[in-house]
């Protein structure tokens, strides 16, 4: 058994993930990026889904450089996209693939950092809709070509504002906090009647885009880079994780 509070140290077995089929949104930058360059060098075959296609093509080129199996990309803006997406993109994975074993959601946005009392309701219908929704829509949809993969795991990306609430963190702690119910509600409605495990995962303070908006004095060499964490996102991924379901998880 792993312990779960050092999985900042999980040593990942290099084939850990292979034959293994993982989907990451905002695959394109910051942990994302990461995270689907990890799962593609522990052998599976990553479809980055994410918004800004030229990000995504770096990414293809850099997992088709380092000898990874071939990804693929989906071009879907979370924040426009329709149950419709989502049932095609379900199709098409399991006519191209076969099944999906994993399923990361960690786009995210930050919206507005101010009181509530001076929050904008677009802003937070938005960040709502891309840290909440998103992830309710595309897990439902999902959920027949999960069901074609002998196993599968779903990570739901929370935050320390997801467990304990802060002033100013608006829509975004929210979001997080309604991420962490959804992930609980998965994770009891598909326990023993599938093959499925769900768990939410709060990276922690990590050097990207977002944690320097939120921070903006903060020295950014303070923190560790998105590849530093990546254990617990591999330990989740794969098989030693496999018994772990309903839990919400640090990465460091
Ligand atoms: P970044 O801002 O670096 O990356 C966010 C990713 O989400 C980008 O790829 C971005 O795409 C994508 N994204 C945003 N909106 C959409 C959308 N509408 N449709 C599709 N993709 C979208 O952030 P991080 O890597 O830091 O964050 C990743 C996750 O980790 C988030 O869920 C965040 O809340 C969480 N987190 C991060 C922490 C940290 O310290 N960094 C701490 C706690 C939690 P694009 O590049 O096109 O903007």
């Amino acid at each position: 058994m792993h312990d779960l509070n050092q999985l900042i140290s999980y040593q990942a077995a290099p084939n850990l993930l292979a034959d293994k089929n993982i989907l990451i949104t905002g695959a394109g930058d910051g942990i994302g990026r990461a995270a689907a360059l990890a799962y593609a060098q522990h052998g599976a075959t990553v479809i980055l889904l994410g918004r800004n296609e030229d990000k995504l093509a770096a990414v293809y080129d850099d997992i088709e450089t380092s000898g990874g199996p071939q990804p693929v990309i989906v071009a879907l803006d979370l924040e426009q996209a329709s149950s419709q997406d989502y049932n095609n993109l379900n199709q098409e994975i399991i006519e191209s693939l076969g099944g999906l074993h994993g399923l990361l959601h960690n786009a995210g946005l930050l919206g507005e950092m101010k009181p509530l009392a001076q929050y904008s309701e677009e802003t937070f219908s938005k960040v709502i809709n891309v840290n909440l929704t998103s992830n309710f829509l595309l897990t439902k949809a999902l959920l027949p070509a999960m069901q074609c993969a002998d196993s599968a795991s779903i990570v739901f990306t929370s935050s320390g504002v997801g467990r304990k609430a802060r002033a100013y963190w608006g829509a975004y702690a929210i979001s997080k906090f309604a991420v962490e119910g959804l992930m609980q509600t998965w994770a009891d409605e598909l326990d023993e009647t599938s093959n499925i495990r769900c768990n939410s995962l709060n990276p922690g303070a990590t050097r990207t885009r977002m944690r320097q908006q939120a921070y903006p004095g903060e020295t950014p060499d303070k923190n560790p880079l998105a590849d530093d964490i990546m254990g617990a996102y591999l330990f989740l991924m794969g098989a030693d994780s496999h018994t772990i379901n309903g839990l919400a998880i640090n990465a460091q």
